[in-house]
């Protein structure tokens, strides 16, 4: 049985699958194309907050809860960057492989790989905005490695670990995810909500 739908405001299929995995039954995740709605929403924020709730209120009016998600990964080496510029770090028709090539080559003999990946997501219940967010923390490695997942995960290998998020089948990504533990925070809050108080 589908639970609540939920308007996921985001044209990233991947983004899109992990976070429909993540909720599993519990909500019928629907996007922009769903209502033929195919321009993007500019990303003008200075930080992840700022263009979560830029991408949560360019869908309020459509009378559903809209939840939406700005991820990127900071690396300590680099002062943070990509950070909030992580899906235009090679320029603003940069590919993932671009982006990936780039990160790899300002880190080319830095000693210091640690980095997280940070997921905030902003939801807007109707009436108000509300933000959470999630981390992981890592290590870089100094080539790609693997085929699964997105964006930067060939790069990252969580603490704890020594294969990347993209070596990881998508479960065992979405069980210690940024984005698995921003998603946590939000049902958390959620369970205190009228309509999702039997909430498991
Ligand atoms: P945005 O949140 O859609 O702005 O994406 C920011 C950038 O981070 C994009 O280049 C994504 O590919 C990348 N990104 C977002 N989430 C993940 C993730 O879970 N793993 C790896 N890269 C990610």
């Amino acid at each position: 049985m589908q639970g609540h739908t939920l308007f996921l405001s985001t044209r990233n299929a991947h983004k899109r699958k992990e976070v429909q995995d993540i909720l599993g039954h519990r909500f019928k995740v629907v996007g922009p194309e769903d209502f033929g709605c195919t321009d993007d929403v500019e990303e003008t924020g200075q930080t992840l907050e700022e263009n979560a709730v830029l991408k949560a209120q360019a869908y309020a009016h459509l009378g559903m809860p809209v939840l939406a998600d700005d991820s990127g990964l900071e690396i300590d080496a680099l002062d943070g960057a990509p950070g909030v510029f992580s899906a235009r770090f090679a320029g603003p028709e940069g590919s993932a492989a671009h982006n990936l090539q780039k990160v790899l080559s300002l880190m080319q003999g830095k000693t210091n790989r640690t980095a997280r990946f940070r997921t905030v997501l902003a939801y807007f219940d109707g009436q108000q905005m509300h933000t959470f967010s999630g981390a992981v923390s890592g290590v870089l490695l100094e080539e790609a490695r693997g085929f699964g997942g997105f964006g930067y995960d060939p790069l990252f290998v969580a603490a704890g670990d020594v294969r990347s998020f993209a070596e990881l089948d998508s479960e065992e990504k979405n069980r210690r995810s940024h984005r698995m533990r921003a998603l946590e925070a939000w049902l958390d809050f959620l369970k205190g909500q009228p309509g999702f108080s039997n909430f498991s």
